[in-house]
């Protein structure tokens, strides 16, 4: 097992109506809902999960829609932009299809020799979608709407935008193995070749920036993604050597985690593989039933009454 990380593991971002969220990813963009369930420090407040078939890490993105929340604002100490990976000769297909559901998309456009399309979901989240320049193998979720001639194989990149990257940046290069590989004006992009997909850290430096406000539309936190709880706990130690502060061990349900934020101001989280999203429901059934951490399971009742319905 690799004692490295693997990339990303997911990012979760704040939503406020849940079934506009759910229809959005679900069906506009294609995404498997892989796992419903409800935050475990609020539980009359879902948690998505959607992702490819098996919510494999690296393509998972999780939101807490919660109604009534304020929007945010996009700005410095945040994570700004998430980057899928679409096949080769994509772009178009999507154009037609966000214009279609009235969705807000910006012009076709490219960075790094890739090229792109920016558009955000229906509360304002910063999303591109990217025809990376190596080829992604990876499986996709196909939907009636959406084949694997268009359909989304998972992240490419997270952007971070930062008043100043170089603490960051260490930590990217000296703690997560990530190498900086290219510049573009006041992007910088680092990556890291112990994963083929989802192994880009872009960071955005803009020292004059205004700090972004975490609410409804904005990235809550960026996790990334190690094998197992040994290593895990190995980056936990190489993290308090920064004298940086680090939760213990979280246990998640679907993956354990730890949590620390870095010197630029974005909540990191380091997550593991297993145990899976099929720990409490069969792969043919992800994402169907709502699944409750135990200690919520004698409320089930009263949180099904109090929790939006979806359909
Ligand atoms: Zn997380």
């Amino acid at each position: 097992m690799k004692n490295q990380i693997l990339g990303l593991h997911h990012i979760t971002a704040i939503a406020n109506n849940a079934k506009i969220n759910h229809d959005f990813y679900t069906k506009v963009l294609g995404l498997r809902m892989v796992k419903k369930t409800v935050n475990f420090d609020d539980p009359e407040t879902y948690h998505f999960y959607y992702g490819n078939e098996q919510g494999t890490p690296g393509t998972i993105l999780t939101f807490f829609p919660w109604e009534g929340m304020g929007k945010g604002s996009i700005g410095t100490g945040q994570a700004t932009e998430i980057g899928y990976a679409v096949p080769e000769g994509s772009l178009e297909f999507w154009e037609n299809r966000f214009k279609e559901n009235n969705v807000i998309v910006g012009e076709k456009s490219e960075r790094f020799g890739e090229h792109f399309l920016p558009f955000q979901d229906p509360d304002g989240l910063n999303i591109s979608l990217i025809v990376p320049k190596k080829p992604d193998n990876r499986i996709v979720w196909e939907t009636p709407e959406i084949t694997k001639d268009t359909a989304t194989k998972g992240f490419h990149n997270i952007t971070l935008t930062l008043k100043s990257m170089d603490k960051t940046a260490k930590i990217l290069t000296d703690i997560f193995g990530y190498d900086l590989v290219s510049q573009e004006g006041n992007r910088f992009r680092f990556a890291t070749n112990a994963i083929e997909n989802a192994s880009i850290v872009d960071i955005l430096e803009e020292p004059n920036g205004k700090p972004g406000y975490n609410a409804t539309g904005t990235n809550h936190h960026v996790a990334f993604r190690v094998a197992n709880e040994e290593i895990l706990m190995n980056f936990r130690e190489k993290i308090l050597n920064e004298d940086l502060g680090i939760t213990p061990k979280i246990n998640r349900d679907y993956f354990f985690s730890l949590y620390f934020r870095e010197p630029g101001g974005v909540l990191f989280e380091l997550a593991t593989d297993n145990p899976g999203f099929t720990v409490d429901e069969p792969l043919s059934e992800l994402g169907q039933n709502l699944k409750l951490p135990k200690q919520y399971e004698a409320s089930r009742e009263r949180i099904e009454r109090v929790l939006p319905k979806l359909d």
